[in-house]
């Protein structure tokens, strides 16, 4: 990476004097001048007219030219949220959040007045909003309760090139209902991708184009693969900081983890630099980053100093942070991969595709010409990199949607109007698993309890267990595991300087049944101090997880009180609370083998506890698991300990005794049982 990095040439002082004025100019303009800046705003008129004249419009246009800011202040100002709402979708929750506020700051209102913000389990919103941002999957859910969605003038499926799950959906919904409402304008919008496949779809929707500013970005390979991108980053930072003129740097990482630790690294090694380096300012953001860390981000950067974001690809279209001159792009990203075989869905770091690629290297020229490091070979970049990302729909399981689809009323999936189809395997998986879940009789039929099921904005296994715990007496246990879980890997802090005292602290609350009833009890506790945050500060836990854990079981159990289930406590039974969560999970099970790994019944997978576990130093023989995660090895995170006979007991149609057996449990048998159960 060195060698390639002090042969690029220069961005010359003219270029500098750009940005330096650019910035000055940026920030002495007020914020209704930053508006009439942006790319959309010399086609105002046009795009208002346009809408008008058609129900359907395909917008295009750069990142960061004011699609999402913009257009709904637009419509807001040409009278269309007279009649009904104007809904903006975004695939991530952050960007949502974000958006929303920067909206409202423009609009001179409070955030949840006029513009508000829903995603799941937080509604910003007031009956006086009329601009509202959500989530593409909030607003497949409101066609559950309204059909039509009636209270809406105008709806924006934004950043649809993202091809989410819940936005492939969207296709099909709102497509069907602008036909019986014709009053209804919809906006698809993307960047600069798939426009003309989107038009095609929409019945050969016109497609409106903005023209963006772009300058040249330069793009510089390294020479050989990198061993270690996490320190290529490192390196790279602190060259451009050392060599090259000041500009703000973006980095491309792939989650949570990497971020914090590049952040570390760079702290630590940029103390060793001495005063004559200027100052590097170093930011984060990533999709569970509280939401006051995550407007660092857009903080201007000090004079004289050059600030680097560190970013998961959330900043590859979706937010636009001003005034980058440098990308460093390691290639990858994590994402969910499939296996409607076996069923089996996992998160995995994967190159990115060269769409991904040349979106980020665009994130360089926005205010002037830029750099973007590219951490691969331009070989890897021709040859190992697939040209576009395979839409969600077709890469994962899809349990989730053909529950809401159903409960919709919409169930011949086969003939659904996908822009792309899932597999026909996917489908039919996600029909098995709902069926056995008890979602579905066995005619494809949406049954009572699958009805309850749709009700709770979350994963069919979890409303299961939900359910289920009706039956166990344990609902109120029940609850706070699935809240727990919704922010389970950000509830334990873990400074690198405090390391060993953080580690002493989580395990005082390591359950030996496992790390539902361990967040069970870290809950509990909390809420035995009266939520206190000095609490979690003693105890090297996160208080804003453990705020949004509350919230979310508070709305959880509005829903149970709305499918009639009574609060119950099981109190220390947690045999009760592990029935019911393998009421949910009977799918996900493993053994424990003599080799001292797991297989998974169901998948025939080899296996571990994660480190992270409660389980980690004292394996069971048998375990229900709440995910698998694919690092360097398959790891199930998230795990408890059961019985095997439970799941004769819960799932008979799943196991047959002779799966359940373990050798002991062969030798206690009478002879003739043990005999005749090992055939299958
Ligand atoms: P697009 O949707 O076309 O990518 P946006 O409407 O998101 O563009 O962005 C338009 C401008 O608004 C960008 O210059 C961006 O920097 C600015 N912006 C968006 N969100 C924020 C925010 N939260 N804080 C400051 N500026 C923002
Ligand atoms: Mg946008």
């Amino acid at each position: 990476a060195e060698d390639s990095i002090s042969t690029t040439k220069e961005i010359s002082p003219e270029t500098i004097e750009q940005i330096q004025n650019i910035k000055k100019l940026n920030s002495q303009m007020t914020m209704q001048e930053v508006r009439k800046s942006l790319p959309i705003f010399p086609y105002r008129e046009e795009l208002i007219q346009a809408v008008n004249d058609y129900q359907v419009l395909i917008i295009v246009g750069e990142t960061g030219s004011g699609k999402t800011t913009q257009i709904p202040q637009y419509l807001h100002e040409a009278g269309y949220t007279k009649r009904g709402k104007v809904g903006c979708t975004q695939p991530r929750r952050v960007a949502a959040m974000s958006v929303a506020a920067r909206v409202a700051d423009e609009m001179s209102c409070k955030l949840g007045q006029e513009v508000g913000y829903s995603i799941r389990f937080e509604d910003c919103t007031s009956e006086k909003t009329v601009l509202q941002y959500m989530t593409d999957g909030m607003l497949v859910r409101e066609f559950l309760t309204t059909p039509d969605l009636s209270n809406y003038s105008v709806l924006i499926i934004d950043e649809a090139h993202e091809r989410t799950l819940h936005t492939d959906i969207l296709f099909g919904l709102v497509k069907d209902i602008a036909r019986f409402r014709p009053d209804l304008k919809l906006l698809i919008s993307s960047a600069t991708m798939d426009a003309d496949k989107f038009s095609q779809y929409f019945d050969d929707a016109p497609i409106f184009t903005i023209p963006g500013r772009k300058y040249d970005v330069s793009t510089l390979y390294t020479q050989a693969p990198e061993a270690n991108y996490v320190d290529a980053v490192c390196v790279t930072v602190l060259q451009i900081h050392v060599s090259e003129p000041l500009g703000d740097i973006l980095v491309f990482l792939t989650g949570q983890e990497e971020v914090d630790t590049v952040a570390e690294m760079l702290q630590q090694r940029t103390r060793g630099l001495g005063t004559k380096i200027k100052e590097l300012v170093i930011t984060r953001i990533y999709s569970t980053l509280p939401t006051d860390l995550q407007a660092k981000i857009f903080e201007p950067t000090p004079e004289n100093a050059r600030k680097v974001v560190l970013a998961t690809n959330i900043a590859e279209t979706s937010l636009t942070i001003d005034n980058i001159i440098y990308v460093i792009d390691t290639g990858f990203c994590k994402q969910k991969i499939y296996n409607p075989k076996s069923g089996m869905e996992s998160l995995v770091v994967q190159p990115c595709s060269q769409a991904s690629a040349n979106q980020r290297k665009g994130r360089a020229g926005r205010v002037a010409p830029g750099k973007c490091f590219r951490l691969y070979t331009a070989w890897s970049f021709e040859n190992e990199m697939e040209p576009n990302t395979t839409p969600e729909i077709q890469r994962t399981n899809l349990g989730n949607v053909v529950l809401l689809l159903k409960s919709m009323g919409i169930n011949d999936l086969v003939h659904f109007d996908f822009m792309d189809p899932p597999p026909a395997e996917t489908l039919i998986k996600a029909l098995e698993q709902l069926y056995a879940l008890g979602a579905l009789n066995d005619r494809g039929q949406l049954t009572k309890l699958g009805r309850k099921m749709a009700e709770f904005p979350v994963d069919p296994q979890l409303s299961k267990m939900i359910i289920a715990s009706e039956k166990y007496q344990c609902t109120d246990e029940i609850l706070t595991i699935c809240a727990m879980l919704t922010v389970n890997n950000t509830i334990f802090y873990r400074p690198k300087d405090k390391a060993f005292q953080a580690d002493a602290a989580k395990k005082t609350f390591f359950h030996p049944e496992g790390d539902h009833l361990t967040l069970l009890q870290v809950y509990n506790q909390w809420r035995e101090t009266g939520y206190a945050t000095q609490w979690c500060f003693e105890n090297f836990i996160q208080h804003r997880s453990m705020k949004r854990a509350k919230d979310v079981r508070e709305q959880l159990e509005g829903l149970l009180e709305r499918v009639e289930i009574p609060i119950t406590s099981s109190a220390d039974d947690t045999i009760a609370i592990r029935k019911a969560i393998t009421s949910g999970y009977f799918y996900n099970t493993a053994k424990l083998e003599k080799s001292g790994l797991y297989r998974t019944n169901k998948t025939n997978q080899s296996v571990q506890i994660h480190p992270s576990s409660a389980l980690f130093d004292a394996p069971p023989k048998w375990v229900v698991y709440f995910e698998l995660v694919l690092t360097t090895k398959e790891f199930m995170r998230s795990v408890i300990e059961i019985q095997p006979q439970w799941l004769f007991e819960i799932a008979p149609h799943m196991y047959k005794q002779s799966e359940l057996e373990t050798e002991s449990d062969k030798k206690k048998l009478p002879k003739v049982m043990g005999k005749s159960s090992t055939s299958k």
